[in-house]
């Protein structure tokens, strides 16, 4: 593949914020753009980050035909060379989003080279340190005109970047989640396991009202009835009771966490027992009354795990244990993010250079 390259007459990086880079708030000097039109992917460019035309009737504006996919590249904090983590995982499971909506797939050697060359020329925009990153974001959606209810004959992929700094307070205690038992996240036969548009527009009025009511993020509850654990906002979730670490399997109303993939492998290694199955909230109740639950934690790329202190159900807190240095949320951070910041052996061909 052969990508045009357009470069940016004069570069944005001083307004990089010296203080708090926050998530997704300034956008690297360039962004990748390719369009599927006559059954094929054609125009693959690199240009300048800026608004793009989009006509007013486009199918993706209407009804959700839209997907994304969220990874990072680190600098490596000791021999300061890009990494990507786990990138093929992503580009397949962009491809599996992609079958749920009716987009045509991107294949996986195009999305990578894609990603490297994009970052390639931003390289400048990676951070350096140990809790910043550059977080990628591919974007594919209908682009065709036409308020028909059906998959569109045209679309758009485009990839843009953004040096984000982890958000969350380590040094805390933990989030606190409201496991909601009213609003549904996903539903059995829905998209819940596509990273989709629309699975995040179904969340924004009930996490507007938790946010207001005081909660760190929402415990989504099954669908139907309102009692088996799925997810931690937009992390996967994980329960480490008596010698057994337990997780939601992957059953399409769950969002399968390449995250969650890590820590499981990971966790395998260890010699931990992992169960993947469903979770009654009861169950959770009953074990942490027992004094059963040692942790639970939240997983995803965005903060890779955070603890949870408290969830509200029901009613009631549920205040679980609280969590030490050598808990197993912090092992795992520490092995995840020496990985991904080149400090450890990476046996699993995990990492993937940029350059
Ligand atoms: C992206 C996402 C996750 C985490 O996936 P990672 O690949 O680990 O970043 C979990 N849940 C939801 C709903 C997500 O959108």
């Amino acid at each position: 593949m052969h990508i045009d390259i357009q470069r940016t007459a004069v570069s944005r990086i001083s307004e990089i914020p010296k203080g708090d880079l926050g998530f997704g708030k300034i956008f690297s000097d360039h962004m990748f753009s390719m369009d599927w039109v006559g059954d094929k992917w054609i125009e693959p460019r690199i240009h300048p980050y800026g608004p793009i035309e989009i006509i007013p009737s486009a199918l993706a504006l209407h009804y959700g035909q839209s997907v994304f996919e969220g990874l990072k590249a680190y600098r490596g904090l000791t021999d300061n060379r890009i990494r990507l983590f786990r990138p093929h995982s992503n580009a397949q499971r962009l491809s599996n989003s992609c079958k749920r909506l009716c987009i045509p797939c991107v294949d996986p050697d195009t999305f990578i080279n894609a990603i490297r060359e994009l970052i390639s020329i931003d390289s400048d925009w990676v951070p350096q340190g140990p809790d910043c990153s550059l977080y990628i974001r591919p974007l594919l959606f209908g682009s065709e005109g036409t308020l028909a209810v059906r998959a569109a004959a045209t679309y758009r992929f485009i990839i843009m970047t953004a040096p984000v700094q982890e958000y969350f307070d380590r040094q805390g205690q933990g989030i606190y989640l409201k496991a909601e038992d009213r609003f549904t996240r996903a539903s059995p036969g829905g998209t819940g396991g596509a990273k989709t548009a629309g699975n995040y527009a179904a969340t924004l009025q009930p996490m507007s009202d938790s946010a207001g009511e005081g909660f760190d993020q929402i415990l989504w509850l099954d669908g139907l009835e309102h009692r088996y654990v799925e997810e931690a906002g937009q992390m996967n979730i994980f329960f480490h009771i008596g010698d057994t670490i337990v997780t939601p399997d992957l059953s399409g109303t769950i969002l399968p966490g390449i995250t969650r993939d890590t820590i499981l492998t990971i966790l395998r290694e260890w010699g931990y027992n992992i169960e993947e199955r469903r979770i009654p909230m009861d169950e959770v109740l009953t074990a942490n009354k027992a004094g059963d639950v040692r942790e639970v934690f939240g997983a995803g790329t965005a903060a890779v795990v955070v603890p949870i202190d408290r969830i509200h159900y029901l009613g009631k807190d549920l205040q679980l244990a609280p969590v030490g240095n050598d808990s197993l949320c912090q092992r795992l951070y520490q092995t995840i993010t020496e990985l991904q910041f080149g400090l450890r052996q990476d046996n699993h061909g995990w990492s993937v250079l940029v350059d």
